[in-house]
């Protein structure tokens, strides 16, 4: 039997190169070597969002961007969350073994409540049990996740290990697959690409779009002219081509430092070869795009596969649990 794996994202709408190089990219691929569960966790959006009023768009443009991408419904469960209610049934049964203590010292959470003081709410707390009883109630092997991640893996983990301490043998703990590329920078070189910041190329972006965005790109500040030689260890430009150029890569290089390519001219390279990586990608989420019925059907038909596996989790664990009453 294939290892399962088990990965969820926020629904952030239009993903994003950095969403593709840090993870979808790798989604694609594990679908040949694991039976894979993707989820968008939209429960755990509600822990943050200042307004819902977006969620069901960006849940239905995310979807359409994963499956243009190569995620293939047919070989992976893709769903949505709160579609499989399950969870919040473990949710809360995980809480009952996982220390206050323990979540109160989460990097994560500190970070949170510290940006938004005003709402320290109880799921935000709770974030790290919600995280575990996704994982388990698959009973997954295998998590993809960046190095940011890991802490949060790990209290999955140990959730779990206090669980099987507790009610016997249920889940297997899940091990972390570390993403080739941890962080992708954005196009001010100085934060991880995201929405939020405002410094990402949607994946759907138009040719002309791309080109847009990647002009704004903060490269080496050594460069202010155009026969200043440039070092392109330093510079996202440079970081973005070994993905989208790999083989310009070497020959880039050499042209940054002896300065026989300027940085307009580099970043116009760049701008085409993110258009051609991505130009079937984006033939096909055109395509895709004309049929949202389609979506739809791919997410309960997800939802519909996922729950069938939650619920025989969830009686296991309620009958260890002593929550059922031996036949
Ligand atoms: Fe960066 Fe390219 Fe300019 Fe070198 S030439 S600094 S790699 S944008």
């Amino acid at each position: 039997m294939k290892q399962r794996v088990f990965s969820g994202a926020r629904p952030t709408g239009r993903q994003h190169i950095g969403n593709y190089i840090g993870a979808i990219e790798n989604y694609v691929k594990l679908q040949e070597k694991f039976d894979c569960i993707y989820c968008i966790v939209d429960i755990h959006a509600l822990t943050t969002i200042e307004s819902t009023s977006e969620l069901q768009q960006n849940i239905f443009e995310m979807t359409l961007d994963w499956l243009a991408a190569g995620i293939d419904p047919k070989k992976s469960i893709v769903f949505v969350q709160s579609h499989v209610p399950e969870v919040t049934e473990l949710f809360t049964y995980l809480g009952m073994v996982t220390p206050l203590g323990w979540l109160l010292r989460v990097p994560t959470f500190k970070e949170k409540a510290r940006m938004q003081p005003e709402n320290i709410n109880y799921g935000l707390v709770g974030y790290p049990v919600l995280m575990a009883a996704d994982i388990v109630l698959y009973k997954s092997n295998v998590v993809p996740v960046g190095e940011d991640q890991l802490p949060h893996l790990e209290m999955t983990r140990e959730i779990v290990r206090r669980f099987n301490f507790l009610f016997g043998d249920t889940f297997p703990e899940p091990q972390a697959k570390l993403t080739n590329y941890p962080l992708v920078l954005g196009l001010d070189g100085a934060q991880k690409m995201g929405k939020s910041y405002g410094n990402h190329i949607e994946l759907a972006a138009t040719p002309e779009e791309t080109l847009a965005g990647v002009k704004t790109a903060v490269t080496d500040p050594a460069r202010q002219r155009r026969y200043d030689k440039g070092h392109p260890e330093i510079c996202n430009v440079f970081s973005l081509h070994k993905f989208f150029n790999i083989d310009r890569t070497q020959e880039i290089e050499v042209q940054c430092r002896s300065a026989e390519i300027g940085c307009v001219d580099c970043k116009k390279l760049l701008a085409d070869g993110i258009n051609h990586a991505l130009k079937d990608f984006r033939a096909r989420r055109s395509a895709l795009a004309k049929d949202p019925d389609h979506i739809y059907d791919v997410l309960a038909d997800g939802a519909q596969r996922a729950q069938k596996i939650a619920s025989e989790t969830l009686h296991e664990v309620k009958t260890k649990m002593g929550l059922v009453r031996n036949a």
